[in-house]
């Protein structure tokens, strides 16, 4: 899982050449952007985030310029296992256009409690700030680009 930091404006993820912390802003998470100190074009966000704190989620639900699939999970969940491999795969093929991020319900019942999330793994999209769709139980990677893809088209239309 990636290691990321969250500020006001944005993602802080390290430049894979030379280790400078870039801040990729929320509202351009789907523009390329160049590190500052060697111009070497960051990654987008390719792998699953896990989120710490409803702060973070909810500055990125909120202000993300592309949708976010959102897993609900806990690490005694066998289902969740399955699934996580499958949410590996949609955030590499799908980096720039979509964030996978993951919320531990153990550890943030806050949010599991907000959104009524009464089994787990549910994974969750949200596009523009709002869910737009959810599904419980674990399913292939091609099943949730296709979720994505149809939440996201109707949310558009
Ligand atoms: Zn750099």
């Amino acid at each position: 899982m990636a290691t990321v930091d969250f500020d006001d404006k944005g993602m802080v993820v390290p430049c894979p050449a030379c280790g400078q912390k870039n801040r990729l802003a929320y509202d351009r998470l789907g523009d390329p952007v160049k590190c500052g100190k060697c111009k070497h074009e960051l990654p987008a966000p390719n792998a699953p985030i896990e989120l710490n704190t409803a702060a973070d989620f909810d500055r990125l639900i909120a202000r993300s310029s592309i949708p976010v699939v959102v897993d609900y999970w806990a690490p005694w969940c066998g289902p969740c296992r399955m699934v996580a491999p499958e949410l590996q795969k949609v955030a590499a093929r799908q980096a720039g256009r979509v964030i996978v991020a993951k919320v531990n319900t153990d550890q943030l019942q806050e949010l599991g409690q907000r959104y009524g999330i009464r089994s787990i793994p549910t994974l969750a999209v949200f596009a523009g700030g709002k869910e737009v769709t959810r599904s419980a139980g674990a399913r292939p990677a091609e099943d949730i680009e296709r979720l994505i893809e149809q939440a996201t088209s109707v949310s558009h239309h």
